[in-house]
């Protein structure tokens, strides 16, 4: 199958206004009353667009289309249905407009199409049609036509108009910038941004490159393709939010920018390129995802000398601090991930109760195996499983565990899983630190709750 898809973003009172998205496949079959494609129209708390005038067509004339929504937690779905069988050559052609921030939007992922000073950014998902199953020879085609002069596109794959081999999903799993973007780049690294900064930004695309480099290589990455994406939010707060080999972080101008404040976010977000486990139904395995990006944002950085011990620290006590006055800390993960995107403290106690069970399982095989083994042997052999295209569950981390260190950590686990209160254990995070227990004011309620301090073991590290 081969699939040309064409981006002509509009260009209409000094900001983008709208794009033209086209799709040309030359064989497509889809049989009457079947989907021919579908929109996400929310990805959890952010809007996607909705595609207007859309129309497709195969060589026996336009095809006739029925909509219906659907809204499969944490998503709402447009579905298109053609009416009578499809095939051949088929061209897909639809419009879509940057989302209109509500004044009462706060900071969420960043999904939706966005347009800011000089063009616009986006997550694929926002804008791209899903057409199920679709892989092949796909090629992404930039008219910029309507544009002002000196606009460029941007996604992973690279500048301009790129090509590939695979699942046409894949690009919806990307990030997108279009206009007079402004770039660093070195080789396939790059970065990317619209909104003239008032901060050092060569000085943040420089660390992120040497982060790169320092992740590429734990994680046996050969791939030279990485692009990160910088938006400027209207917001009081920002954040990040990784995709397929990119990331997006977001600036804004109520917030220090400097290479020490956004340090752990920019590690965080990269390491998301790398470990994961099957997250279906969501929140089973988010735990995983976000304990190794918390672990690996800080152990990474800190054994390459990116970061001192003292800026650990402080980040180990925040993350650690941020878990155990959280009131929600003791819901069972698929509960939290249920009700995240409404109260948004349990959106955050994936991260904390996965830094620590990951930071105390790495303490339990080192110790199993007078340190031959640890978290690290456990989290690349996942990675390699999920590169040959093996399943991925819970079951794989803890039959992984018990394979290189003879532990059955399945009790712990299940206490991180359903809530219970974790201790976490001194050695973890490379023996660096000391830990001792400490009460302090649960956030919202204040009432005095056990969490942890932690030390540095060498003082002369500080
Ligand atoms: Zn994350």
């Amino acid at each position: 199958m081969r699939c040309e898809i064409t981006l002509r973003p509009v260009w209409h009172a000094d900001a983008v206004a709208s794009m033209d998205v086209k799709y040309a496949f030359d064989a497509l079959e889809i049989g009457a009353g079947e989907e021919l494609c579908r929109f996400q129209l929310r990805t959890v708390s952010i809007p996607g667009c909705e595609p207007e005038n859309l129309r497709a067509a195969d060589a026996a004339g336009d095809v006739p289309l029925s909509a219906a929504d659907s809204a499969p937690y944490p998503y709402e779905l447009r579905h298109f249905t053609a009416q009578r069988a499809v095939s051949g050559a088929v061209k897909v052609e639809y419009t879509v407009r940057p989302r209109v921030l509500e004044p009462e939007a706060i900071c969420g992922p960043y999904f939706d199409l966005r347009a800011e000073e000089g063009g616009a950014n986006s997550a694929g998902i926002s804008f791209l049609a899903a057409f199920e199953g679709c892989a092949g020879d796909i090629s992404l085609r930039w008219d910029m036509s309507e544009m002002p002069e000196g606009s460029i596109g941007v996604c992973p794959f690279g500048e301009g108009d790129v090509s590939y081999t695979g699942a046409l999903d894949t690009l919806r799993n990307s990030y997108f910038a279009f206009g007079r973007v402004k770039c660093l780049t070195e080789g396939e690294f790059g970065f990317y941004w619209l909104t003239e900064p008032y901060f050092d930004m060569p000085g943040i695309a420089a660390y992120t490159r040497s982060l790169f480099a320092v992740m590429q290589r734990f994680f046996s990455d050969t791939d030279p393709t990485y692009r990160i994406f910088v938006r400027k939010d209207p917001f009081l707060t920002s954040g990040g939010t990784a995709l397929h080999r990119s990331y997006m972080f977001g600036w804004n101008d109520h917030q220090p920018v400097s290479v020490e404040a956004k340090q752990t976010l920019l590690a965080h977000e990269m390491v998301h390129n790398w470990p994961r486990l099957n997250d279906a139904p969501y929140g089973r395995t988010t735990w995983y995802a976000e304990g190794t990006a918390e672990f690996y944002s800080l152990m990474l950085p800190l054994r390459a000398g990116l970061m001192t011990p003292a800026a650990a620290l402080r980040e180990l006590q925040q993350r650690t601090d941020n878990y155990y006055t959280n009131p929600t800390r003791h819901m069972e993960n698929e509960a939290a991930a249920k009700i995240c995107w409404q109260d948004r403290r349990a959106q955050r106690i994936a991260y904390g109760r996965g830094f620590i069970f990951l930071g105390n399982v790495d303490v339990m095989m080192r110790r199993a195996t007078g340190g031959r083994r640890s978290i690290d042997d456990v989290v690349l052999r996942v990675l390699e499983i999920d590169r040959a295209g093996g399943e991925l569950g819970n079951e794989l981390f803890l039959s992984l565990v018990k394979e290189y260190s003879g532990l059955d950590v399945t009790a712990e686990w299940e206490a991180m899983r359903t809530g219970e209160h974790i201790v976490p254990m001194e050695d973890s995070f490379d023996g660096l630190f000391t830990v001792r227990e400490k009460t302090i004011p649960e956030a919202d309620t204040g009432a005095m709750v056990t969490s942890y301090e932690w030390s540095l073991r060498n003082k002369g590290d500080a």
